[in-house]
């Protein structure tokens, strides 16, 4: 009884397939960013950046992460929004702007 119970444990914790996928996974984004590097036909990631219109932010700091997906992403940045040009995130270029609600 013990043994079949140590067998089931071993069966639940040990779980390969998720670690190799996981470091598949990464593998697969530092060979799309050498790529970006390597080719300078396409545009840069700052200049595609600098396409993306400011993100409309309601109040005095913006929270930047980079990405929705976290792992994507880049540390949390808070981006204080009180000059009139757009503030641009220091880690991935995006930029932002804090929309005032002019109805009194
Ligand atoms: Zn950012």
């Amino acid at each position: 009884m013990a043994s079949s119970l140590f067998r089931t444990l071993i069966r639940s914790t040990n779980l390969p397939s998720t670690s190799r996928s996981l470091s598949l996974v990464s593998g697969q984004i530092s060979n799309h960013t050498a790529k970006w590097m390597q080719d300078t036909s396409k545009k840069s990631p700052m200049e595609l950046i600098s396409e993306v219109p400011p993100i409309k932010v309601e109040g005095r700091i913006a929270a930047c992460e980079g990405d929705v997906n976290p792992a994507l992403g880049h540390p949390i940045e808070f981006i204080c929004l009180d000059l009139k040009e757009p503030a641009i995130c220091k880690y991935c270029g995006l930029r932002y702007v804090q929309v005032h609600h002019d109805h009194h």
